[in-house]
């Protein structure tokens, strides 16, 4: 498979798209990301890396973190989570409040905003530094000990997530926060503004296409059951409110963040990265969702 070739054709055939989405700029400091960016790598299972247009430079991986700190709290926790976490997609927005009301602060999954919270809380009851610990294991993961938080989206985000504070507020009066909100908060931004490019979160990513050992070290990150878990949560719930949508154009496990970063896996093939900051509705990136459909379809490899 020439990959490169095909990543190539991505970049040329997605420049048309790159302004139909929309930048998110509900968190103000990521309005500033020029929309024009559009970055892709992908990495072999054997470690080979193909990589075109802005694949080098960091972005914020925002959502894309709440499959790292999932990880991090299965290997800490095991099952336990799903007593405070459910398995079942949202349909609801990534930051909607109106399911836990219903549901008794037990958030529908673990990657819309509601879950990532409880996830964190579970992470900061283990580990006193919960966000330096996810940054080691994220960097770990990458084989990048350079990884860093951006400070400016952190404060960014603390000046104005409201919708997280109420969420997080919201699940502590049902009893499903142990921590304090102030600090789970707290760790929670800094995980969402890790800075990563494309070719690093491919790299941490791999480990799932891999039945949850890292090819390159051999060191085994999650169990093949754990890593078989994360990856159905991952088809049916980590691209929010379009994952059935997500799932028939590209037919792989994948995980956006609001910064315009996806990640998805091909078991036992790849793991690819792709970022381009304009947004779909659903608030995942728009050129990307379709740099992913257009790569599967031209591989002819998915999981189905
Ligand atoms: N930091 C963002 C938020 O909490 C993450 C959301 C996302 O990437 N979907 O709103």
């Amino acid at each position: 498979m020439d990959y490169q070739q095909i990543l190539n054709e991505i970049y040329a055939k997605v420049q048309p798209c790159l302004t139909r989405g929309k930048v998110a700029d509900y968190i103000p400091e990521l309005s500033h990301v020029p929309q024009s960016k559009f970055g892709m790598a992908l990495v072999t299972h054997g470690g080979e890396v193909f990589e075109v247009g802005d694949a080098a430079e960091p972005f914020s991986i925002q959502s894309i973190s709440k499959l790292f700190t999932l990880t991090l709290a299965m290997r800490l926790e095991g099952n336990g989570i799903w007593d405070r976490i459910g398995r079942e997609p949202s349909g609801t927005a990534f930051n909607s409040l109106v399911q836990l009301e219903y549901e008794n602060g037990i958030p529908r999954n673990p990657f819309i905003n509601a879950g990532a919270i409880v996830v964190t809380d579970l992470i900061l009851s283990h580990l006193d530094n919960a966000h330096e610990t996810v940054l080691d294991f994220i960097r770990e993961l990458s084989g990048n000990k350079t990884i860093q938080f951006n400070r400016d989206i952190v404060r960014s985000e603390k000046a104005t997530g409201y919708r997280n504070v109420a969420l997080a507020n919201f699940i502590k009066s049902f009893g499903n926060l142990r921590n304090a909100p102030e600090a789970v908060l707290d760790a929670y931004f800094h995980h969402c503004s890790i800075a990563m490019t494309c070719t690093d979160v491919a790299r941490a990513g791999l480990f799932l296409a891999n039945a949850g050992r890292s090819p390159s070290t051999g060191s085994e990150i999650v169990r093949p059951n754990q890593a078989k878990h994360i990856k159905s949560l991952m088809l049916t719930c980590g691209t929010y409110d379009a994952v059935g949508d997500f799932a028939y154009r590209v037919g792989l496990p994948g995980k956006s963040g609001v910064g315009g970063g996806i990640l998805a896996v091909m078991p036992g093939q790849f793991s690819v990265c792709v970022w381009s900051p304009g947004l779909n509705q659903s608030g995942n990136s728009l050129a990307g969702t379709m740099a992913l459909e257009w790569l599967t379809t031209q591989t002819e490899v998915s999981i189905f």
